[in-house]
């Protein structure tokens, strides 16, 4: 038999109270009573601390009940309360987003810079310090910082980074000590997928790929973020479609990233030139005079993709699967065209689709990440 104390078992209650106002919200203390199945006393107990808190405020009346009760005041997540402050550390670029405990953007910004590991950690520090200037007044302030990493990232620690060197840079440690601020660090397409959970989607399993220097999956699983023992699970850019391939920084040959990434779709196009933030549109605009080397190496891409996509579908078997891609968001029929190569049984149920929350996927992930953090609450679904 398991001993619970009687201190956890009212923090569970509390987490349980939160999560279905946070979720189900505005809800009455009658309604989270009946949907929690907890006493009204144990509600009304913990809705007091939670409004002392100001995490949870009161707001208008709800309609009144059929039998002509008084009408019940309704409970709803303060999300006023604090801010959550998002890094996404590309690597030529730093983008920050701002929100509410909602998810709600106050603000936005992108710089673009070279990243290097020597100046990292100062250059973060600087911006949380330019933000905390800011920030609009709330109870709690930055309630936690969530940076997004473009590499294997585990339980808080930079494993492996291709495109630029933060393998073992103590981000969370560092920060966290000198700003004083819960700091997470997470893999940018686990962020993606996480978004995707949060202010997007109703299904239990999916996957968001993100297709950009390289190809990363994040991996829901029964509600909850995949990554396997060691952080590695969803690093599908990594599988390897032909032996003895294009050379590929993880070590292997002919991984599926060096033939489709859009960092390398971008090579084939500018013919191994550097290519520049006018790339895609000029690609865009050859693809849609039908030049025919354009057309060859678009469709080729759409068929390696197509074949990333479905071992990702029978590894998983996910309800959806986003796609995080400027190329598929402006290059005319490009989603079609991988759609049109996935022709097994198997991907026949799959949605494939563009994700809704595009760019912004990865920073309102992270800002999930702080945001159920802070609350101390396991799961947050928002409709936005
Ligand atoms: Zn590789």
């Amino acid at each position: 038999m398991v001993f619970v104390d009687k201190y956890a078992i009212r923090e569970m209650n509390e987490t349980i109270v939160l999560e279905h106002i946070v979720n189900q919200g505005p809800l009455s203390r009658a309604a989270v009573a009946n949907n929690t199945h907890l006493s009204k006393a144990s509600v009304s107990e913990i809705v007091r601390k939670l409004t002392e808190t100001n995490l949870v405020h009161e707001i208008g009346i709800g309609d009144s009940t059929t039998s002509g009760g008084r009408r019940p005041i309704m409970l709803e997540l303060n999300k006023h309360a604090g801010v959550s402050l998002s890094f996404d550390i590309g690597y030529n670029y730093i983008a920050t987003m701002l929100t509410y405990l909602d998810g709600e953007i106050i603000t936005e910004q992108i710089i673009e810079d070279k990243i290097n590991r020597e100046t990292l950690i100062d250059k973060i520090e600087n911006v949380v310090i330019d933000y905390q200037q800011m920030i609009p007044k709330t109870s709690y302030g930055i309630v936690g910082i969530t940076i997004a990493i473009h590499g294997v990232v585990y339980d808080n620690s930079i494993v492996f980074t291709p495109y630029y060197d933060l393998a073992k840079l103590n981000i969370c440690e560092v920060l966290g000590n000198r700003l004083g601020i819960p700091i997470f660090i997470e893999n940018e397409a686990n962020l993606s997928a996480i978004a995707e959970q949060t202010y997007s989607s109703n299904y239990k399993n999916l996957v968001s790929i993100s297709i950009h220097s390289g190809i990363g999956a994040g991996i829901i699983i029964d509600g909850e973020l995949y990554t396997g023992e060691r952080g590695f699970s969803g690093e599908i850019g990594h599988k390897i479609l032909f032996p003895d391939g294009k050379p590929c920084p993880c070590g292997n040959r002919g991984c599926l990233e060096q033939y489709c990434s859009e960092k390398s779709i971008l090579e084939f196009f500018t013919e191994g030139n550097q290519p520049t933030e006018t790339t895609i549109a000029q690609l865009k605009s050859a693809y849609l005079t039908k030049d025919p080397k354009v057309t060859e190496l678009i469709d080729r891409a759409a068929k390696y993709l197509a074949i990333g996509i479905n071992n990702v579908t029978t590894a998983f078997s996910p309800g959806v699967i986003f796609l995080k891609s400027r190329l598929t968001r402006e290059i005319p029929d490009f989603l079609e065209k991988i759609n049109s190569n996935l022709n097994s049984f198997i991907n026949e149920d799959v949605e494939l689709r563009n994700s809704t929350l595009g760019d912004q996927a990865t920073l309102l992930g992270a800002s999930a990440v702080s945001i159920r953090n802070f609350l101390r609450i396991k799961s947050m679904k928002i409709q936005r």
